[in-house]
């Protein structure tokens, strides 16, 4: 371990040891011996791969990546004061919620829509950013484009493109003037 204050390698004493919430990782407290600042460590388990594929934005199916979620939300917490032990969590969480629903395969934006509602709880902020985020990309063609060059590979047809319909907005209700509204004081 490389000290991040003096740089100096293989000087650091282990203060203190302990799982974290979930009983994932183990964090360590430690002690630069040559500078004698504290700072932390995580060890945690390399998790192996579930098999999940995920259906990517271009159409490319992948193996699905628990670093490229942790990455996403990382970097709509990007300088909040969030601790990298809530964010593995998060990510521990959201993956749970996957793997619940998802044994095979998943899209790009069943993630989204899992992620998001976990962020939504998480912290407003960092919600508002990874919506915004994923909003910037999407579009109506980008949103189908990727099923249409999945369902091109096979042999089923592409899905029909629902069209756009602009909402029937409702014209603003006129209040009418009440004209009942005469005084009738007519007492003496
Ligand atoms: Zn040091």
């Amino acid at each position: 371990m490389r000290c991040p204050f003096c740089k100096k390698n293989n000087c650091s004493q282990v203060l203190d040891s302990r799982p974290t919430k979930n009983y994932k990782a183990i964090r360590r407290r430690r002690k630069c011996q040559n500078c004698l600042q504290r700072y932390t460590t995580y060890e945690r388990i390399e998790e192996p791969n579930s098999g999940l594929l995920v259906l990517k934005r271009s159409g490319k199916i992948q193996p699905f990546d628990k670093r490229k979620l942790k990455k996403s939300i990382a970097n709509a917490c990007h300088k909040l004061p969030i601790q990298d032990e809530a964010l593995e969590n998060l990510t521990d969480d959201i993956l749970q919620n996957i793997e619940q629903q998802f044994k095979q395969q998943i899209s790009y934006k069943n993630i989204y829509q899992i992620t998001i509602k976990h962020l939504k709880k998480f912290h407003k902020m960092a919600y508002i950013r990874y919506a915004s985020a994923y909003m910037e990309f999407e579009n109506l063609d980008e949103l189908l484009q990727p099923l249409q060059v999945f369902f091109s590979t096979t042999t089923e047809p592409p899905p029909t493109a629902s069209t756009t319909e602009p909402k029937t907005q409702h014209p603003p209700q006129t209040q009418k003037e009440n004209p009942n509204e005469t005084k009738e004081n007519k007492n003496p």
